[in-house]
């Protein structure tokens, strides 16, 4: 039996539970308590703040957790980051209000910074040679610089509208951060072929992320221009139709690529283009 830490409430609580439910692992939400078993893998879940997962984990009292890496970096903790899970991507920055003069990083030296992470802050200072007063405040540091606490603050940003609507600039971005899946250090090869089952799904998953699968016609003597606009993981499926001349392309396309695709496939005369969901690409 494995158990595995995941934050209770939260922005990681319900991509965490997506994560473990796509990858087998159904945990009935409506019951849920505090420590659950899963009826259909030798797993229990453990929800916690994630906050205390890093040191659980750590312990011995989870074998894995699934938390923000920002997380584990200021913790500390004696635990192995296993694997990168592919969401709850964010950063850690400098900001400072706007209309401040920024020089560059020696702009801090002497000054206060609000954060709730004095130990990724301090190690990144130190790093740089800059002696700056690091106030730890936890909630809420983004309104520090306006009530007077500090000069600037270090805090998590993904969109910047925080940022802005509290009339601060982002100067330096130091941690890039995403949710990651860490383990107990040196965890008995029992647990570990599960772990590695595991972790097999969640990459899965993970490739799947913002892929699409894309099936079309294309007359046949368009199909080697086709070939060479499509990115395939290997080469595209060609099937032929019933009616000579055509053929039926599959293939998988980036979400990011795929309008550009679609334009460049039309001007070459496919129709009947599908753009289906992806759930999983087992590698
Ligand atoms: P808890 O009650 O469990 O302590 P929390 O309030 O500390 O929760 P959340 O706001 O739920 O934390 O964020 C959890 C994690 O989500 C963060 O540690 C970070 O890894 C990630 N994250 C992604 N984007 C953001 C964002 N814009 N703001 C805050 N966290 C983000
Ligand atoms: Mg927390």
């Amino acid at each position: 039996m494995l158990r595995i830490a995941v934050q209770n409430k939260g922005r990681l609580n319900e991509q965490s539970l997506q994560l473990l439910r796509e990858s087998g692992i159904t945990i009935k939400e409506e019951k849920r308590k505090f420590l659950m078993r899963a009826p259909d893998f030798p797993v229990e879940l453990l929800f916690l703040r994630d906050d205390d997962i890093p040191q659980t984990v750590a312990m011995g009292a989870a074998d894995l957790g699934i938390v923000g890496y920002n997380e584990v970096a200021e913790r500390g903790c004696d635990v192995q980051v296993l694997q990168k899970l592919g969401f709850g991507g964010c950063r850690i920055s400098l900001a400072i209000p706007k209309g401040e003069r920024y020089t560059g990083v020696e702009y801090f030296n002497g000054k206060c910074v609000a954060t709730s992470y004095p130990n990724v802050l301090n190690r990144f200072f130190a790093g740089k040679g800059i002696k700056a007063n690091v106030h730890t405040i936890t909630g809420s540091v983004e309104i520090a610089p306006a009530a007077g606490l500090a000069d600037g603050i270090f805090d998590i940003v993904s969109s910047g509208g925080t940022l802005i609507s509290n009339g601060l600039v982002e100067v330096e971005q130091v941690l890039q951060s995403e949710a990651v899946l860490i383990g107990t250090p040196g965890l008995e090869e029992e647990k570990m072929s599960i772990v590695r089952q595991l972790m097999s799904r969640f990459e899965s998953i993970r490739t799947g992320y913002g892929k699409k699968y894309l099936v079309l016609n294309i007359p046949q003597s368009a199909l080697d221009e086709a070939v060479k606009i499509l990115p395939a993981m290997r080469s595209p499926t060609v099937i032929p139709l019933a009616q000579s001349g055509w053929c039926s392309l599959q293939t998988v396309v980036d979400e990011v690529q795929l309008w550009d695709v679609i334009e460049q496939l039309k001007g070459i005369g496919a129709e009947g283009i599908l753009v289906l969901a992806l759930e999983k690409i087992v590698l």
